[in-house]
């Protein structure tokens, strides 16, 4: 008899439980941090003519050197650096920590963090590490730098701004940190276009910087492009361990056509941000209800007084809205969910539904 899968497979993976995608049809999806618009007829026309005519018989450009042009010039990034190319910064993420495995090797993050560091460390190998924030989820640079000193960590995640707290951490004390690292310190700029601050310029002064982007919460989370900045040094190593193709010919066509454009992405991120202040007024506003401030396209509340996260998450849901419960996956995330900014009749039908769950509690 061939042996079972659990045991063969490894302890620390039968030990986990799988991403949680929820199913979203029919709903207001305000769950994944996506941009609600769409792109312009004119763009998408274009974009369907360079999908027509793209060679998919063939492999991609392993090096992509068209859109990383492209990249280099709408990013800004600082001459001597290199970009290495993820489906998705999630990919980035865990070839990272492929490189960074060696026995005992420590990731460290702060807690709660985007959720992806732990489970990315587990799936490699790596042991995690994660460093508690504040109450009011600033970073707290003393317990950092002494689980630095301590731990010495291979590697340390620092999203910025954070997910799914949604706040910038104080770049003074992000700096501290990146000084003060054995290893190397990754700033997962996810969210930039929402938060107008960046460690971009940071790169050149700092060897063990390395900054991570997505176009996913820019508007193209279906394409799957993340990118990874750094020196020469740590890119030329960790480049060996991406898979050749792992961008295709279409994601690579249609990204470097968009960033055409950056105009148009942009503005959807100036409608995001203000739609952002309107509903936290408006959250505010609320009896029952305590709002973060944020610098990314979500905003995360707690429910307070008689009403329980989950109970809220599935009064929304029954009145035809997706948001995320955060409820249970951190002890100072107790009774929080967390709401993607959408388009401004999403988001008010999000406050109305919120506003009559508030009232009509069904029990
Ligand atoms: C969403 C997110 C990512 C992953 O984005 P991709 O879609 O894989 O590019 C990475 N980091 C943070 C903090 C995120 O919130």
């Amino acid at each position: 008899m061939p042996r079972s899968p659990d045991q063969i497979i490894r302890p620390e993976i039968l030990a986990l439980s799988a991403y949680h995608v929820p199913p979203a049809s029919g709903m207001v999806k305000l769950d994944a941090m996506e941009n609600p618009y769409s792109l312009p007829p004119e763009l998408r026309n274009e974009i369907a003519r360079l999908a027509a005519d793209a060679p998919i018989n063939r492999y991609p450009d392993a090096r992509a050197t068209t859109l990383k042009g492209a990249l280099r010039e709408a990013l800004a990034i600082p001459d001597g650096m290199d970009i290495m190319l993820g489906n998705g910064s999630d990919e980035i993420i865990q070839i990272i920590a492929l490189a960074f495995a060696r026995p005992g090797a420590i990731l460290m993050s702060v807690e709660p963090a985007f959720v992806m560091f732990r489970m990315i460390a587990t799936f490699t190998g790596m042991d995690y590490a994660g460093v508690p924030l504040r109450a009011d989820f600033s970073l707290d640079v003393d317990a950092m730098l002494a689980a630095i000193a301590k731990q010495q960590p291979a590697v340390i995640f620092i999203a910025y701004p954070n997910n799914p707290t949604g706040n910038l951490f104080d770049a003074g004390a992000v700096s501290r940190i990146i000084e003060a690292a054995p290893g190397v310190v990754v700033v997962d700029e996810a969210y930039h276009a929402f938060a107008d601050a960046s460690f971009m310029d940071k790169l050149v002064q700092y060897p063990n910087l390395l900054l991570m982007r997505t176009l996913s919460k820019l508007g193209l989370a279906g394409l799957r492009l993340g990118l990874l900045v750094g020196r020469p040094e740590w890119l030329s190593q960790l480049e060996k361990l991406r898979l050749p193709y792992n961008v295709g010919v279409v994601t690579q066509l249609i990204a470097e056509r968009v960033l055409r454009y950056p105009g148009i992405l942009l503005q959807q991120a100036e409608a995001i941000k203000a739609e952002r202040t309107v509903i936290s007024k408006r959250l505010m506003a609320l009896d029952g209800i305590e709002v973060f401030p944020t610098n990314a396209n979500f905003i995360l509340f707690r429910v307070t007084q008689r009403y329980k996260a989950g109970e809220m998450f599935q009064e929304l849901k029954k009145r035809g809205i997706l948001i995320k419960s955060l409820d249970g996956s951190h002890p100072s995330l107790k009774n929080c969910l967390r709401v993607t900014v959408g388009t401004p009749a999403e988001n008010a039908q999000f406050l109305e539904a919120l506003q009559s769950s508030l009232k009509n509690p069904s029990d």
